[in-house]
């Protein structure tokens, strides 16, 4: 790669087209360093619409193989064991991300019996379940590259897996709802054209696509905001309208959700680039490890939590945050159908 500043000299936004004029910032890979096409990586802001993205561009044909052996791979720390023969219960419904999203959707649009509903990234599958639960014999589709992910959501779903939004088109197909729950995120800007055109084929008419990502703003979530790999592009809610909008999208409903922001915590006293050189020079498998631990402890006081909260009702861990919307948040959720005008 060439300097950041021939790139900076060159470099105009993706979204609203404008000179990008600021200094590039880091690109947080904690994790991933033995990656070495996100070792090039560097963050540009928009300070005209706020949008921020990963440049220079990874290469389509990487990223495509990388999502299909390496992230659910067990060196990943991302990895999900597909091989599990028990169906994941939902534990806490109220509080689950895919039952807050699907009833969110099913407000803006109708779902009748067989209808399609389609995830674009399923992850664990939690999605299927909630859809199974709610709609009426709802027809399930997946994007999905891993096979190991597509053998388990046929086996424990019923779900039919497509390479591309195109393969899922075949026979005029259209989904009511489609699901797009931190994956967009995940796309190289080369993408977003195609991406977008091959949605708006997906989706039924009447039906509903439903977008969440996490809630960048780098002017102020710089030093909060947690590792960014695999992300490429980062969104405000004044950016992930914009897209939506320059995609020939209606924007029916937008908002923060998730977990609110310490806005406090870069104030601490070990810095965070401090910790991350740190992290980022130890073995690689340490480093997966490490992440997994911190999940585990996170689960585990997770459940701590729930008995505190009969102790202390005021207490915010008795909020819904994937139910709670506005303020600094962690993520935003954005309900979308196609614009006929
Ligand atoms: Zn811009």
């Amino acid at each position: 790669m060439t300097n950041a500043k021939t790139h900076n000299q060159a470099l105009h936004c993706f979204m609203c087209s404008n000179k990008i004029s600021s200094a590039p910032l880091s690109y947080n890979d904690i994790g991933w360093t033995t990656n070495e096409q996100f070792l090039s990586l560097k963050i540009y802001f928009c300070s005209f619409c706020t949008f921020a993205f990963a440049f220079p561009e990874l290469n389509p044909e990487d990223i495509h193989s990388y999502y299909a052996e390496q992230y659910r791979s067990p060196k990943s720390t991302f990895y999900i064991n597909f091989n599990k023969k028990v169906i994941p219960e939902i534990n806490d419904l109220y509080n689950n991300r895919s039952f807050a999203q699907l009833t969110l959707a099913r407000s803006f649009c109708t779902f009748d019996h067989g209808d399609s509903f389609l995830d674009i990234g399923p992850g664990k599958g939690g999605s299927f379940i909630i859809a199974n639960a709610i709609f009426p014999a709802p027809a399930l589709h997946a994007i999905e590259l891993s096979k190991e992910a597509d053998e388990y959501y046929k086996k424990n779903f019923n779900t039919t897996s497509h390479l591309s939004l195109t393969n899922f088109s075949k026979g005029e197909r259209k989904a009511k709802i489609i699901l797009m729950s931190h994956s967009l995120e995940h796309f190289c800007m080369s993408d977003l054209d195609i991406l977008f055109k091959n949605i708006q084929t997906a989706l039924h008419d009447e039906g509903v696509l439903v977008i969440e990502v996490p809630n960048v703003n780098m002017q102020v979530h710089q030093y909060v905001r947690g590792p960014d790999t695999p992300h490429l592009l980062f969104f405000t809610p004044k950016s992930l309208k914009a897209l939506l909008i320059k995609y020939k999208f209606k924007v029916l409903f937008i908002d923060t959700c998730g977990p609110l922001y310490n806005l406090k915590k870069h104030e601490s006293s070990v810095h965070p680039a401090l910790l991350k050189k740190i992290f980022n020079n130890m073995p690689h498998r340490i480093q997966i490890y490490s992440r997994t631990i911190v999940r585990f402890f996170r689960l585990v006081w997770k459940y701590i939590q729930k008995p505190l909260e009969l102790i202390s009702r005021n207490s915010t861990s008795t909020t819904l945050p994937n139910h709670s919307y506005g303020g600094e948040r962690k993520a935003l959720r954005l309900i979308a159908k196609v614009d006929h005008e």
